[in-house]
C-alpha cells in the first residue's frame, strides 16, 4: 500500500516513481522518474538534490501516480508531458507525430554547415516540424516550407512554428499537406528530409513506446526501408536549384543504397556523417542540375 500523499516528501515520491518504473521495466526509470516529477510539480533538477525535503501536495501526488502509471505502461515520456527538446527548442509532440530524435540533430547541425542567409529549404515528412523549424530559428531571412501527409501533424508543426515565433517573430515557415513534393511549383536550395525508413517487417520488434504509440506511417519504410529515399531522390533535382543540396536522415545500414540511389539520380560530393555513436547517420549530395 502506497502511503497517504500527504505524509509523502518530494524524494520519496520520486523514490516510489522511480520503483514502479523499474518493476515495469522501463530502461529510463530513473530518468523519467525525475522528468515526470519535475514536469507535474514545475520544479527541475536541482529539486531532488538540494530540496528532496520539499513537501508535495495531494494534487501533486495523485497527478504523478496517474503519469508514473502510464509510462509504466509503456506511454513515451514526451506523450506525457506533450513536448520534447531537439536542437536546444522545445517542440510541442503528440501521437500524431514522431517524438523528435537526438540522431536527427545531426542532420540539421550537418545541414546547418551548408546554410546560407536567405535560402530556401524544403523539408519532407516534417512531421512536428522540428527539423526546418530549428534550421529557420538557427539561420537569418531563410524562407522554408514543409510538406505532411497528415493533416493532424501539420497542426502540430504549425503550433511549433507559432510558438517558435514568440522568439523569432520574422521566421518565415509554411507548412503544406501533400505527397512529398506534392503540387510545390517552387525551388528550394536545400530540400532536407528523414522520411519513415524502418523496414515494414522490423516495425513489430521495436519497443513498445515506438511500435505501439508513435504514428506507423511515420515509421514504415516499405518493405526495404527505402521507398520514401527512392521517390525522393528521383524527383528532388526537379525542385532544386542549381547547387541546391538534398539531405537524407538514414538507418544506419542504408548508408550504401541511399548513396546509390542519389548517384543514380543524379547528384554530385555525396557524403555520408556518422553519428555521435559511429554509426552512419546521414547522406547528402550536390545537384548541379
Ligand atoms: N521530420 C520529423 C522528424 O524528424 C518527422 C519524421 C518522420 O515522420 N519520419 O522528427
Amino acid at each position: 500500500m502506497a502511503q497517504s500523499c500527504i505524509d509523502l516528501l518530494y524524494g520519496e515520491l520520486y523514490q516510489e516513481g522511480r520503483a514502479c518504473l523499474e518493476t515495469a521495466g522501463i530502461e529510463e526509470a530513473e530518468l523519467d522518474a525525475r522528468l515526470l516529477l519535475e514536469f507535474v510539480c514545475k520544479t527541475d533538477r536541482n529539486t531532488l538534490l538540494a530540496h528532496g525535503d520539499r513537501e508535495v501536495t495531494v494534487e501533486e501526488c495523485e497527478r504523478y501516480r496517474e503519469l508514473i502509471g502510464k509510462r509504466a505502461a509503456h506511454v513515451p515520456l514526451q506523450h506525457l508531458t506533450g513536448e520534447q527538446d531537439f536542437m536546444g527548442l522545445t517542440f510541442l509532440v503528440n501521437s500524431d507525430v514522431l517524438v523528435p530524435r537526438q540522431d536527427t540533430e545531426i542532420l540539421v547541425e550537418e545541414a546547418m554547415k551548408h546554410l546560407h542567409d536567405g535560402m530556401r529549404i524544403l523539408d519532407l515528412c516534417t512531421g512536428s516540424g522540428c527539423i526546418l523549424l530549428s534550421l529557420l530559428h538557427y539561420s537569418n531571412d531563410c524562407e522554408g516550407v514543409g510538406t505532411d501527409l497528415s493533416p493532424q501533424a501539420l497542426a502540430v508543426a504549425r503550433k511549433n512554428a507559432e510558438r517558435l515565433r514568440e522568439k523569432r517573430p520574422d521566421m518565415k515557415a509554411r507548412f503544406l499537406e501533400g505527397d512529398l513534393f506534392g503540387a510545390l511549383e517552387e525551388h528550394f536550395d536545400m530540400i532536407v528530409s528523414n522520411p519513415p525508413y524502418i523496414e515494414t517487417g522490423v516495425i513489430d520488434t521495436l519497443m513498445p513506446e515506438v511500435r505501439e504509440h508513435e504514428p506507423l506511417m511515420a515509421l514504415d519504410g516499405g518493405a526495404d526501408g527505402l521507398a520514401f529515399y527512392r521517390k525522393i531522390t528521383a524527383q528532388a533535382g526537379a525542385y532544386l536549384n542549381g547547387g541546391g543540396m538534398l539531405f537524407f536522415e538514414i538507418g544506419c545500414e542504408q548508408a550504401e543504397a541511399v548513396c546509390g540511389l542519389m548517384a543514380a539520380a543524379g547528384f554530385c560530393e555525396i557524403r555520408v556523417v556518422k553519428d555521435f555513436a559511429g554509426l552512419d547517420r546521414v547522406v547528402y549530395g550536390i545537384w548541379f542540375g
